[in-house]
């Protein structure tokens, strides 16, 4: 193949699916699907397939002209595989292979990672860690994922597994976690467990729990307080165990809410005696909800 590099991302979350046509790193045409994943994974790859036909179509590519598709899932999947096996988030997804339909469908290379890292990559290719070696990615929506480069490198754990530093414990007395743990950055800053707190208070649903604590509501405005401290306290555990130049903070709560997330994280830094001065430095995802999905479709290019 010659020409521009043309893929198609695909970010797979655990409420919709977001599928595109991207040309050197730039978005040429979207669709995005409510994921559904209780209704089955064959129908979920049935409706995929078909969105990719439609990006296709859309952009006038024939599948031949595709230097693959990637995808980024919210995990646990298992990249070497293509598994994904996320009952959690992804209900009745255990185990499922994504990578054997979609090459049979349309016979390029298919390649499958961690949604998280699948943005940190983004970010790392067009966004806001381009040109640092050294990265933190949280971020911060359904689930809280994390992604760590090094050297240009994800970073990956024991058996090449994902490390999920959303399951640091900042609070040993906080909220059961499915994990198995209690009191986990995930179980208190993520969008249901922000829910799950303002349900107490007859919220509604996370959203309802912003617009409470916008207009002033005492307890909505400790539930979002707490949230940030729980993320401001996994990101002092990061810094201090991985030592980043920078410091990625996304997700759709993230990107709607910066300043109430990063405020506490860079006043906590502030007061770090033992990160060298100036050194980690805190940024936003610019790429907003678009870095899981350039950075899926970078995946077969690596
Ligand atoms: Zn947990």
């Amino acid at each position: 193949m010659s020409g521009p590099a043309r893929t198609i991302g695909i970010d797979i979350g655990g409420t919709k699916m977001a599928l595109a046509a991207v040309e050197s790193g730039r978005i040429l045409h979207r669709v995005t699907l409510p994921t559904e994943a209780e209704l089955g994974f064959p129908r979920a790859v049935g409706r995929i397939e078909s969105a990719i036909r439609g990006l296709l179509a859309s952009a006038d590519w024939r599948s031949g002209d595709l230097a693959g598709i990637g995808i980024g899932c919210a995990g646990p999947v298992d990249p070497r595989l293509g598994t994904i096996d996320n009952p959690y988030t992804l209900t009745g997804w255990a185990g499922v292979n994504i990578l054997a339909p979609l090459v049979a469908e349309f016979h390029v290379p298919v390649r499958l990672e961690n949604d998280a890292n699948a943005a940190l990559l983004g970010e790392w290719a067009a966004g806001a860690a381009r040109g640092f070696s050294r990265v933190v990615m949280l971020t911060v929506g359904t689930g809280i994922g994390s992604g760590t480069l090094i050297d240009g490198a994800i970073f990956r754990g024991a058996g090449g597994a994902h490390p999920e530093a959303g399951h640091l414990v900042v609070d040993p007395r906080g909220p059961d976690c499915y994990c198995g743990q209690r009191g986990c950055v995930e179980a208190i800053a993520a969008g249901p467990a922000i829910a799950a707190a303002g349900s107490a208070l007859g919220a509604a649903d996370t959203r309802d729990v912003f617009e409470r604590a916008a207009r002033g509501e005492r307890e909505s405005i400790e539930i979002l307080n707490r949230a940030a401290e729980a993320l401001a306290l996994g990101v002092w555990n990061l810094v201090h165990s991985i030592l980043p130049e920078r410091v990625v903070l996304g997700g759709g709560i993230v990107d709607e809410h910066y300043d109430r997330f990063a405020r506490p994280i860079r006043e906590m830094l502030d007061r770090a005696t033992v990160v060298p001065g100036g050194q980690v430095t805190i940024a936003r995802a610019v790429l907003g909800n678009d870095a899981g999905l350039i950075g899926a479709a970078q995946l077969p290019l690596q």
